[in-house]
């Protein structure tokens, strides 16, 4: 404490602040604060974060030093600010000195950040000289992660390196009262990065105006792949259902839901109905796509077909504010990428993977070094429920439950992956990767651990890996050198991760809920109930197994699942299945039936997402999934929320114990045979897997005596089952976890890997 003092004696601190606090405008906040309350001293970088010394009167120091964190700029994130009293030197004027020229810098890079106001207030003024122009920023705003090539964050090392300053801008860089003062991506329309509009094969077409040309080309109709912070997305007027049928088929991307980017929250209002919860996430400087309930249907069924939420963003960069006006008012912004592939990042790539896309590409000269995409989030319960947790949230480290001597790497699981990487209690886990079957996203998580590795200065001594064979990052894992390694059970993983998050020891009951994961009895899981800790687990029970024909076939063919639970519900009787599952042709149908009573090409699995597949399936999902999920996805939508009544099902003895879904099963069949409406048959499902999820923590509670459960998967993502489960938990006197920092689905593994490694050491 500051010792209790005369207001006016002079007193003198030394401070250092910890966390994001480098290029976000941190040393330029911390000068006006002193001079703006007469102090003297100064301000600098060093590798840790911010040092300060502040002298003046006792009042106006303390009042600074709390202002420090209460008056912060928005993009910054304070952790921690220790301070000392030191004596008093005298002077006469407040100095930001230089970084000091540490070699290793231990301080955070901070995301992108979107434009700030007092960036939209210029850029709207005809008078300043960068009126419309399309790269303005601040110390307060614009790219970052996205462009850093190297630390220290300094010019040289992002992609604005090649544009050198004008006068004008070099003296705003070096003003330490200009709200500019080291910004490193400054610029302005005489010396930085220019639009430019392309043709559909990449060639340039001259323009006066590129941005105006666009709006036009827009409103016509036209499909524009846009260059983003992270990336190029596709874009078309969202108001015309044509154009964005158009985009659909060219995109091969069938019933994906696509995201929305409107002008402003006036108009997403018009579409969505919007909590304050969700106002502040989606004017949040992280700018993400929130998934908002729709309301009325003024914007197209294409859009986000059979799905009764939409995912909106606000414009996080100044292009894409200038992309509306003049009649458009809301467009389509889905992932330039055709198919499952990532999105395209480099120009010549995505002149050549948007080639039979896009019609025009505005594109411009300031290269993106890392593919980000959108994160993509909700609010549930009044908190933030991530599901993709990547640009303007990365790379913000999530907390470790302590500091660990060594540091880490999690390699991740195969589908939605992320890296992770450790340094003292913090994890780095990484941007959306993406599926690892595919070329593209395998370079991308081998560049990104190196490149992980040195941005935060940390060379992992543990690495910790999914135990399945065939994960391309398990394989990779297994390939390092001179490390320990440490194979961790996927949905322990996934349990461990929500432990990490709350800095939890356990033990805990956790229920991991997913659509597969490896077991290491040769089986397949994803209904799993285990009694877990950091370091270790012991799986107490899990999901009646199921037979899944053709397996991973299975998984893009619900209705194969599903005749895996009719058969084990029902037996081999023929004709059983003619009226439960009329989209499927007999013989096809039969030859899979037929599979499953010879057991042939059969996987075993214990997985929850299949049984969610199964009933989608029973109630009219008859196709291929396109998208990850989708079955059960679809089903949710359909849930009637006032229907309350569930099916029965049995939760049987044994080690571990297992969750009989057969007379559920039985009952929906016998719904459907009824006549029942589908909206009910699918609420009182999700009312039973509520049930299901509670009478296993109840059974795992009289196991172990244990009163927390820690719920992770990527059936958790489903807000309807969640919404059901946590009042029977809450009502049981269960203390329940939910994932505070990731999403419950695998991009949550790699960080859970860390956990579990780390905590075993
Ligand atoms: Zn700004
Ligand atoms: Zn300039
Ligand atoms: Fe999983």
């Amino acid at each position: 404490m500051v010792k209790q003092a005369v207001d006016s004696e002079v007193i003198r601190v030394s401070a250092r602040v910890r966390g994001v606090v480098q290029g976000v405008g941190f040393r330029p906040f911390v000068y006006r604060l002193a001079v703006s309350r007469g102090l003297i001293g100064f301000v600098h970088n060093d590798g840790r974060g911010v040092v300060l010394e502040f002298e003046g009167p006792h009042d106006s120091v303390v009042a600074a030093l709390k202002a420090l964190e209460t008056e912060a700029p928005p993009a910054a994130r304070v952790e921690a600010i220790e301070w000392v009293e030191v004596t008093a030197t005298g002077g006469r004027t407040f100095e930001i000195a230089d970084s000091a020229d540490e070699a290793r810098v231990e301080t955070l890079v901070s995301p992108d950040i979107a434009i700030c106001e007092d960036c939209l207030r210029e850029m709207a003024d005809p008078g300043d000289r960068r009126h419309r122009y399309p790269f303005i920023n601040c110390t307060n705003c614009g790219p970052r992660f996205t462009i850093i090539t190297g630390v220290p964050y300094d010019r040289p090392r992002t992609t604005m390196a090649g544009f050198a300053m004008c006068p004008d801008c070099a003296a705003e860089y070096g003003d330490p009262a200009d709200r500019r003062f080291h910004a490193q991506p400054v610029a302005c329309p005489v010396c930085g990065p220019r639009v430019e509009l392309r043709g559909p094969g990449g060639e340039s077409v001259p323009c006066e105006d590129p941005v105006s040309e666009v709006r036009l080309l827009l409103k016509a109709g036209s499909m524009v792949a846009v260059k983003g912070l992270g990336g190029y997305h596709m874009a078309c007027d969202a108001r015309n259902s044509n154009a964005v049928q158009v985009l659909r088929d060219r995109k091969t991307r069938e019933d994906k839901p696509f995201a929305l980017m409107a002008a402003d929250i006036e108009t997403v209002e018009r579409f969505c109905e919007i909590s304050g919860e969700e106002r502040e996430l989606l004017l949040s400087p992280k700018r993400p796509i929130v998934l908002f309930r729709k309301k009325g249907d003024e914007l197209p069924e294409a859009i986000a077909p059979n799905n009764r939420y939409l995912g909106f963003m606000l414009p996080y960069s100044p292009l894409h504010r200038l992309l509306f006006g003049g009649g458009l008012d809301v467009l389509v912004m889905t992932s330039g990428n055709r198919a499952d592939e990532p999105i395209a990042y480099w120009d010549e790539d995505a002149y050549e993977q948007l080639a039979g896309i896009a019609d025009y590409f505005l594109t411009h000269d300031r290269p993106i070094y890392r593919r980000v995409d959108d994160s993509v989030t909700r609010v549930f319960r009044g908190g933030e429920m991530l599901i993709r947790r990547s640009r303007g949230c990365v790379p913000t480290p999530v907390p470790l439950p302590k500091e660990y001597g060594e540091n880490a790497l999690g390699c991740g699981a195969e589908v939605k992956n992320t890296f992770c990487v450790t340094k003292g209690d913090r994890a780095f886990v990484s941007h959306h990767i993406g599926d690892l079957i595919n070329p593209a996203a395998v370079a991308a998580f081998e560049e990104g651990v190196e490149h992980f590795k040195e941005l935060f200065d940390a060379e992992p001594t543990v690495v910790a890996y999914d135990m399945h064979p065939d994960y391309f990052a398990t394989q990779y894992a297994e390939k390092l050198t001179g490390v320990s390694k440490v194979p961790v059970q996927h949905h322990h993983a996934h349990i461990a991760a929500v432990l990490g998050e709350h800095g939890f020891e356990g033990p805990v009951i956790g229920v991991a809920w997913d659509g597969a994961g490896y077991g290491p009895d040769g089986t397949v899981w994803g209904g799993e109930i285990l009694l877990a800790e950091r370091s270790s687990y012991e799986r107490l029970g899990r999901f009646r197994r199921v037979p899944l024909a053709g397996g991973d076939a299975a998984v893009r063919e619900p209705w194969r699942a599903a005749l895996g639970y009719l058969t084990e519900t029902f037996g081999f009787q023929s004709g059983t299945f003619d009226s439960i599952l009329p989209g499927i042709s007999g013989e096809i149908r039969e030859a899979v039936v037929a599979m499953l009573d010879k057991r042939f090409n059969v996987v075993e699995s214990s997985s929850a997402g299949r049984l969610f597949d199964c009933v989608a399936s029973l109630l009219g999902f008859s196709g291929g999934v396109n998208y990850e999920g989708q079955a059960a996805v679809e089903l949710e939508q359909r849930a009637d929320p006032r229907e309350t009544r569930h099916y029965p099902f049995t939760v049987t003895d044994g080690e571990p114990f297992e969750i009989d879904w057969r007379p559920a099963v039985a009952a929906v069949a016998e719904d459907i045979r009824a006549g029942t409406d589908r909206t009910v048959i699918s609420a009182r499902f999700h009312n039973t897997a509520a049930r299901m999820v509670a009478a296993a923590a109840e059974r795992a509670r009289e196991i172990t005596g244990l009163s927390s459960v820690a719920l992770s998967g990527g059936v958790f993502q489903n807000i309807t089952l969640l919404d059901r489960t946590l009042p029977l938990l809450e009502r049981a006197r269960f203390d329940v976890l939910l994932h505070k920092y990731l999403p419950p689905n695998d991009g949550c593994i790699s960080y859970g890997q860390v956990v579990a490694a780390l905590a075993s050491l």
